[in-house]
């Protein structure tokens, strides 16, 4: 390698992509220089547009985000989507490097009759929709019915039944659109059920969200005592195999079921043992389970009985996946970039100069802080593998920012991002929140300020998608 510093593109902006851009602005030898390239105007991923808005907490790690964005190597290339504005191929002319930090953006599939019928809808469409993610601003949400059933029991699906079970004044002050919050406001829902195909101590959900269930103020939480009946394997799960978090699941949810109902206008209803059949646009129906297999491997197994539930909202959240990038190797069953140890492989063979962090290298699993190690793992890899890498061509942010001017994008700077982060927050202070995120990306534009303040007008792009 030239002296130079090494370039490095990384795709995508949210949790993995910071870690990354941390770990590598952190090197000394070889130097790095970072250029974080975001399809949307605003940094941050999932921390942005995936964490609930009443868990404010949880996106304090920004200040470490913005820290890395401060370092003199970092650029921020917002507005700028990778397969549609710049390609693969045409990133390898200007890195020497790229990381792929892209996330898992759609939903698994239930694959039941009537899962696409109106009043169906996923979790990452419902989610993104609430925090204002502009792709998802036209989902219209109908809420006017009795009863909406959530299908998964993971920490997804708890965020989703607790925004549709709280009040408008208990995320009145959070960041969620005003738009979502009228429509929350007309909300008629009078049971949210949440449902788990297999146990209590199998459920995916962590014990702090669980126990928030049972703390909202309009809304009483109902368990089954029955499902909280452990078969042995269960048992040995808790006792033997030591799933701490499945003990305190099952503790906090005995304390569920011993609860009278205090007449509260909701009811949030948290039902194991069913799996969803089929949805038929006002009702669902669920077949109960009994779970088989030795502990630590239990599976849900239909046992032919069949339930029909009132439902006239559907809510599938059974996890993410990842989505494929035009020139780089997807595999189509885990919805991930294959990798080993963050090294893009295909056919088992690493792809020079191709990496990746986060859900796009291991899956939708862990909290925002497992993308640390996660991230340190593949910059440990990349940073070994930097002298024998393929020097890139044409090693210059000027070179790539002329190339997207002349295809007529807005590249938007973190500077600029600071100018619509204020907005957003001003916008906010009036109606006593944290920010009103802009939902349009060309409101967003408007706010970044600079030269070229009006709305884009893109020219000639890349794969053909627009
Ligand atoms: P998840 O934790 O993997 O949960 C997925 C749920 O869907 C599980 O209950 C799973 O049940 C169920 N499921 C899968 N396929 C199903 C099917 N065909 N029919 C019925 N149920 C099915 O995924 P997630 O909730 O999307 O969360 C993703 C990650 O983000 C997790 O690591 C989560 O902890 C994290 N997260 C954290 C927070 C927080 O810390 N506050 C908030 C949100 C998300 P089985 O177990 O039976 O497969």
């Amino acid at each position: 390698m030239t002296p130079r510093p090494l370039r490095v593109a990384i795709v995508g902006s949210g949790p993995g992509g910071f870690y990354a851009a941390e770990a590598l602005l952190a090197s000394e030898a070889p130097r790095v220089e970072v250029d974080m390239i975001e399809a949307l105007p605003a940094p941050f991923g999932l921390v942005r547009y995936g964490v609930a808005p009443d868990h404010p907490k949880i996106k304090t790690i920004i200040a470490r985000y913005e820290k890395t964005a401060e370092h003199a190597s970092f650029a921020f290339l917002g507005n700028t989507e990778v397969g549609r504005d710049l390609s693969v191929d045409e990133l390898r002319r200007f890195y020497d490097a790229v990381v792929f930090a892209s996330g898992a953006q759609t939903d698994r599939r239930l694959g039941i009759p009537g899962e696409d019928l109106p009043g169906s809808y996923t979790a990452t469409e419902f989610v993104a929709w609430y925090n204002g993610h502009p792709a998802y601003q036209d989902r219209v949400f109908d809420l006017s019915c009795d009863c909406a059933v959530v299908i998964g029991q993971g920490n997804v699906a708890v965020d989703v039944a607790r925004i549709l079970a709280k009040t408008t004044d208990e995320l009145a002050q959070t960041d969620i659109t005003a738009q979502a919050l009228d429509v929350l406001a007309e909300s008629k829902l009078r049971e949210i059920r949440m449902v788990g195909r297999r146990g209590p101590v199998q459920a995916a959900f962590t014990p702090v969200e669980l126990k928030e269930l049972g703390e909202l103020a309009d809304a009483d939480v109902v368990v089954d005592a029955r499902d909280l009946e452990l078969n042995d394997a269960s048992r040995a799960e808790i006792e033997v195999l030591k799933w701490r978090d499945a003990r305190k699941n099952v503790d906090i949810l005995r304390e569920f079921a011993a609860r009278e109902l205090a007449g509260k206008s909701r009811r949030l209803v948290i039902p194991f043992f069913r799996s969803p059949k089929e949805f038929r646009g006002h009702e669902l129906v669920l077949e109960h389970n009994a779970l088989s297999g030795e502990a630590g491997a239990q599976k849900a197994v239909g046992t032919g009985v069949l339930e029909t539930v009132a439902c006239g909202a559907l809510f599938r959240s059974v996890g993410y996946r990842g989505i494929p990038i035009a020139g780089v190797p997807f595999d189509e069953r885990a919805g991930i970039i294959p990798n080993v140890e963050g090294r893009v492989v295909q056919n088992g063979a690493p792809v020079a100069g191709l990496y990746v962090v986060g859900w796009i290298k291991r899956g939708p699993s862990g909290v925002i802080g497992t993308n640390k190690p996660d991230a340190s793992e593949t910059v440990k890899h990349l940073l070994a593998d930097a002298p024998s890498l393929a020097a890139a061509p044409e090693p210059s942010r000027e070179a790539v920012l002329e190339l997207l001017a002349s295809r007529g994008v807005r590249v938007v700077s973190y500077a600029q991002w600071r100018a619509i982060d204020a907005a957003e927050v001003a916008r906010g202070a009036a109606a006593g929140k944290p920010r009103e995120k802009f939902v349009d990306v060309d409101e967003m534009l408007s706010a970044a300020g600079g030269p070229n303040a009006a709305p884009q007008k893109r020219g000639p792009t890349v794969g053909g998608c627009k």
